[in-house]
């Protein structure tokens, strides 16, 4: 059976109504956990705002600012959960970052800022994350990622995203092996391109969603929600034998070798 009830899941990532997170979340939620949701400030507090009307449906028992840049918020998250929750069975690691100069054109310019911001926000956060989070998984815990294809693959324009993917699909690994011991599973999900906030900023994204519904097995791209199922399970007492495994929810993309499409 799947079911979330008693479990205390933390949601990083979700920006709008098209995050994967807010598809995570709200499938968590129908399978009984209780939520909690962080969000990443700005100066004028619409972030917050914007969120916080969101994920209401959800009555989530915590709500806090976690700029994965910012130690003292890190800190505080954590903080909070111990307080409030007293222990964590679930962390929905969902957010990346690149400039949107990295994400079109010639990797070769990559600047070392830009190569440093991304691979610290989308790749390093999860070892970070993985570590406040270990002291409160006492009854042990899951902990899932997203990644991309591009992490794996040469994809246009994903460029320095895909190094950032490729160390966070390894960060699963070594993390996996890590916590393993203490019973906390470490995965990923590689889904298919949606369009999001993040996924705009990468050059010809449309054009990549066209792609896929033309050769994916499936003949389609996936949804939020689709996601937000595959990681219910992942989280779950189902998937109790997995971890340090990259699933793909991608509409069978991934398995595609000769992937011309009809002119
Ligand atoms: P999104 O824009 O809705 O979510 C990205 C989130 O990252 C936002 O909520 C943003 O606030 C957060 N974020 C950025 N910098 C942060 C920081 N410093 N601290 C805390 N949070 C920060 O887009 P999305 O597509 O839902 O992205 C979620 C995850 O899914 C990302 O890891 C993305 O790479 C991955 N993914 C997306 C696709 C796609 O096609 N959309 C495909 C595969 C994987």
């Amino acid at each position: 059976m799947l079911d979330l009830t008693g479990k205390n899941a933390l949601v990083t990532g979700i920006a709008n109504n098209r995050s994967i997170a807010w598809g995570i979340a709200q499938q968590l939620h129908k399978a009984g956990a209780n939520i909690g949701i962080t969000y990443l400030p700005d100066e004028k507090g619409r972030a917050e705002k914007k969120v916080a009307e969101l994920v209401e449906p959800l009555q989530p028992s915590l709500f806090v600012p976690c700029n994965v840049q910012d130690e003292a918020q890190v800190e505080s998250t954590f903080a909070t959960v111990k307080e409030k929750w007293g222990k964590l069975d679930i962390l929905i690691h969902c957010l990346a970052f690149a400039n949107k100069d990295d994400l079109t054109g010639s990797f070769v310019n990559t600047s070392r800022a830009g190569f440093t911001t991304a691979l610290d926000i989308s790749a390093y956060s999860l070892v970070r994350l993985s570590a406040a989070a270990k002291p409160l998984m006492t009854e042990g815990g899951s902990i899932l990622t997203l990644t991309y294809l591009g992490g794996v693959r040469v994809i246009p324009n994903y460029n320095v995203m895909g190094i950032a993917k490729a160390a966070l699909e390894m960060n699963v690994r070594y993390l996996a092996a890590d916590l393993g011991p203490d019973n906390i599973r470490v995965n990923a999900i590689s889904a298919g391109p949606i369009r999001t906030l993040a996924s705009s900023a990468v050059g010809g994204i449309l054009d990549m969603i066209h792609h896929v519904e033309q050769v994916a097995p499936l003949r389609r791209t996936v949804t939020q929600i689709e996601v937000g199922n595959a990681a219910t399970f992942l989280c779950s007492d189902l998937a109790s034998g997995v971890t340090g495994q990259v699933l793909y929810v991608d509409a069978g993309y991934e398995i595609m070798g000769m992937t011309e499409t009809k002119s």
